[in-house]
């Protein structure tokens, strides 16, 4: 920020790299007998999708685990060379690309064993296969009846030399709520998956399940492999259980700006688009420039909270495109406040900064959603070990 041949950024999005590591550090020790696959999909949940994975690799993930096999090409890319788990795909997707860079692949059913087995074939290389089961979220993941079916085609590439079944996975539905009976009877479902495929054959490298909430409260279900994404980047998967700190965690991102005015307006003035807010008296007003063409969420009108040189606000009427504005009506230093003032709209909560879990709390939806959809506009700058 300091250096004067560098210009200072409008807003930027800081991670903390040191914290993605340490708490991928700190999931290896929740979950001391699995191996943690950082989930890095989506862009690492909109914190940059390379540098991410790096740190998280530092900490001692073993696996990365992406949606798209555009995402783990992006990796290769980058030079990673670990183990890649890439699970949601269409027919005719890059799946030769995927075998030739050594990508494991989830299938959930039979043509997607057929084209991992043809892009195995094309690759001249032995395909690693994930069989999906699902288990009760009705979403990817091949149905119970569908499953023996499934594992018999697998197993009949594998003895063609083709592939070979490395692991048996599912997802859960419910394991925000640690309790919730669902749960149950979906690990149920999934030791019945791989009592099928034990029986016919199957014998995995990897069996697993757990996502960030079931890695840090039901240890029970973290079989060989623990997938945690949300945790990763220090956010509580279980905010009604405990947040970042209560699990070992610090949240990576920080989203910041600097006030790009500062003006005196008089009682009654109409704020930003529509006047949803009104100034009741003679004040302040400090304009922020992020909106919801950064991803900062429209229904953050009037409810958001934003952190304006060193105390808390709300934001003003309407969230723009571009931009918002904060009332900084009562602070007794207002006079001090100035263009180029630090604004935070979440951090990891240090001296009352709001944080994404605060977001979304605003705004009803989850801290997933609040980091993820910080837009392309925003820069990521990173602090890693040499900060
Ligand atoms: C996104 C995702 C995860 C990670 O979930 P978190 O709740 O962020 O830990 C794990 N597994 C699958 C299949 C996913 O899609």
């Amino acid at each position: 920020m300091n250096d004067p041949s560098r210009p200072v950024l409008p807003a930027e999005a800081e991670v903390d790299l040191r914290a993605i590591s340490a708490n991928v550090a700190s999931l290896t020790r929740h979950a001391p007998s699995a191996e943690v696959m950082a989930v890095v999909k989506a862009d690492a949940y909109g914190h940059g999708l390379e540098p991410s994975a790096r740190a998280a690799r530092a900490g001692g993930a073993t696996w990365l685990g992406v949606a798209q096999i555009a995402e783990a090409l992006r990796l290769r890319a980058a030079g990673d060379t670990g183990r890649v788990l890439s699970w949601l795909h269409v027919p005719g997707d890059a799946f030769t690309d995927a075998v030739a860079a050594d990508v494991d692949l989830s299938a959930n059913a039979t043509w997607g064993v057929d084209e991992i087995a043809a892009a195995a074939r094309a690759a001249g290389r032995t395909a690693r296969v994930h069989l999906k089961i699902d288990t009760g979220l009705s979403r990817a993941g091949a149905s119970a009846d569908d499953w023996p079916a499934l594992v018999d085609h697998a197993l009949t590439a594998q003895a063609d030399g083709l592939l070979e079944v490395v692991g048996i996975w599912s997802h859960l539905a419910w394991a925000d709520d640690p309790k919730h009976p669902t749960t149950d009877r979906q690990a149920e479902a999934f030791e019945a998956a791989l009592d099928v495929a034990h029986a016919r054959g199957a014998r995995p490298e990897v069996r697993h399940l757990a996502n960030s909430a079931a890695a840090l409260t039901r240890p029970d279900l973290h079989y060989d492999l623990v997938r945690p994404g949300l945790a990763v980047y220090g956010l509580s998967p279980v905010p009604d259980l405990g947040g970042p700190a209560d699990f070992g965690l610090r949240p990576a991102m920080t989203l910041r700006a600097r006030l790009a005015l500062v003006k005196q307006v008089p009682a009654g003035s109409g704020v930003s688009y529509g006047h949803a807010y009104t100034t009741p008296r003679a004040t302040t007003l400090g304009l922020v420039p992020l909106g919801y063409g950064d991803g900062v969420p429209r229904a953050a009108g009037n409810c958001g909270p934003i952190w304006v040189a060193g105390r808390r606000h709300t934001i003003a009427g309407r969230v723009s495109m571009d931009q918002v504005v904060v009332d900084l009506d009562g602070r007794p230093d207002v006079a001090e406040v100035r263009a180029g003032d630090l604004v935070v709209l979440f951090g990891d909560g240090r001296d009352g900064q709001p944080t994404a879990q605060d977001w979304a709390e605003a705004v009803d939806t989850i801290s997933y959603e609040i980091v993820t959809r910080i837009g392309s506009r925003v820069p990521r700058t990173y602090l890693d070990a040499g900060s």
